[in-house]
């Protein structure tokens, strides 16, 4: 039988109106922006998928709790919450909040890693490799092959490679390796899954040299649902059982809240490890602040605290991802190229198939990411060759293989109606793909540029 429609275990109690512009209305915006979407303000903007970062609606249980913020300076009652939370859910003993994940990452960098040594990653996050750099740690890339291969539908594709990690000990020594950085659902490969079973061998084999495995915990239900949906003995296990087996294997992890946690703004470290625990404390006091808010107000921790028992809930983890599945499934049936398998928080165009009159030094994902915004008010992100910047050296591109248009699922703010009209957008831009012009740069920050590059259309 064909699957059943699951759909949302909630329903809406509170409206934000949104803002229907016209065409030309549009084309002046994004000509004002300078063809790049993290420019437009977000009030003219009609469906956001930007990011699913911090984006997230709060649930009646989540807004009651923040009238229930203790604001003391410490001890706040809103720490220990969050403390019995992260302890029940994740499973860890020492929980250390902080304002974001990439302040987490700050510390745990920091403290974890001595210059020179290696930072093994299954791929890797922006500001995670950033801050292990930053500490004089060497990023290593330890995901499989296929994570690099827009059209492998390999299930786990956040698999980690056991065969490239054991190929830097044998090279040089495990004493060279900080711990191993895990990210659940990685992200810069499309939210790609990793397998139980994959885990277990990479923690067997970490134990074996007495490596920490500390995970880059943002996404791990949405892994964990994947597993639950495809991997052989998990079908019957509720969601909350399996992340807490997945985190068993870990030393710790650091978090962003802004994901899986259902909040706007938040993150924590957690820690099994008390030396490392007692470390982070003293550490988090000069950058954040006192260990018990880590730069976090007594309401946001208690809206956290929540957020990680709702996360768990299987009915709504199965129709978040499903969200995803639902857009990525009317693009596939449209033809319109996307990046195999759907992942668990975003679509992914294939900007080089659907664009393949521009080359990519014209930039075809930004230029189709411009044009969707013209063709509808939708917002995606360019993730090719903008992002990926310049070699520092020659001052060339760098030309990454993806050249990819993110359309990225915010948690519990969008119905399958705005999905469709998502849908109808990108199928109407295929349909009329070689009208969209490549693009020039007129402005280029020195890095990071694709927050606020400018460019024009090529003869335009
Ligand atoms: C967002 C994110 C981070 C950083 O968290 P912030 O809360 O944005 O600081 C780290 N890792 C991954 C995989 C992320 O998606």
């Amino acid at each position: 039988m064909k699957q059943r429609t699951i759909a949302e275990p909630y329903r809406i109690k509170m409206i934000e109106p949104i803002k229907m512009t016209t065409r030309e209305y549009r084309e002046a915006k994004i000509r004002e922006a300078g063809y790049n979407t993290f420019l437009l303000k977000s009030e003219d903007v009609y469906i956001d998928l930007l990011t699913d970062s911090g984006a997230s609606a709060m649930s009646d249980w989540q807004w009651s709790g923040m009238f229930l913020g203790d604001e003391a300076y410490a001890g706040a009652r809103n720490f220990f919450h969050l403390e019995k939370a992260v302890q029940e859910i994740y499973g860890f003993k020492h929980i250390v909040p902080t304002h974001q994940g990439r302040a987490a990452e700050h510390i745990t960098s920091q403290i974890r890693i001595q210059r020179g040594q290696y930072v093994p990653m299954n791929m890797y996050f922006t500001t995670t490799r950033e801050h292990a750099e930053r500490a004089g740690g060497i990023f290593y890339d330890c995901i499989v092959d296929e994570a690099h291969d827009p059209a492998s539908a390999h299930p786990f594709k956040g698999n980690v490679d056991l065969n490239k990690l054991q190929r830097l000990v044998d090279e040089k020594g495990a004493n060279a390796i900080a711990y191993l950085s895990i990210a659940p659902c990685v992200n810069m490969a499309g939210g790609q899954p990793f397998s139980m079973a994959n885990l277990r061998e990479v923690a067997a084999w970490a134990k074996r040299y007495n490596l920490p495995i500390i995970f880059d915990a943002t996404r791990a239900v949405e892994n964990a649902y994947f597993i639950q949906q495809r991997e052989e003995g998990y079908a019957r296990k509720p969601v909350r059982a399996i992340l807490r087996e997945m985190m068993g294997y870990g030393e710790g992890c650091t978090m962003s809240s802004k994901k899986d946690n259902l909040v706007n703004i938040g993150g924590f470290l957690a820690t099994n490890n008390e030396a490392f625990f007692v470390k982070a404390k003293e550490m988090v006091v000069v950058f954040e602040g006192l260990h018990t808010y880590g730069g976090l107000a007594g309401r946001d921790m208690e809206a956290i605290a929540r957020g990680i028992y709702e996360m768990v809930d299987d009915a709504y983890i199965a129709s978040r991802v499903r969200q995803v599945e639902y857009l990525g499934k009317r693009l596939q049936d449209a033809g319109i190229p996307i990046v195999i398998p759907i992942g668990g928080h975003a679509v992914f165009l294939d900007a080089k198939r659907f664009l393949p009159h521009i080359p990519q030094e014209q930039f075809p994902a930004q230029a189709l990411a411009a044009a969707l915004y013209v063709d509808s008010g939708v917002r995606a992100m360019e993730r090719g060759i903008v992002s990926a910047g310049r070699d520092h050296t020659t001052g060339e591109h760098h030309k990454p293989k993806l050249e990819l248009v993110r359309l990225t699922i915010p948690r519990r703010v969008y119905t399958n109606l705005h999905m469709d009209v998502v849908a109808e957008s990108c199928q109407a831009l295929y349909e009329e793909r070689e009208k969209i012009k490549g693009l020039e740069i007129v402005y280029e920050p020195e890095t990071l540029r694709f927050f606020q590059a400018r460019f024009q259309e090529i003869g335009g």
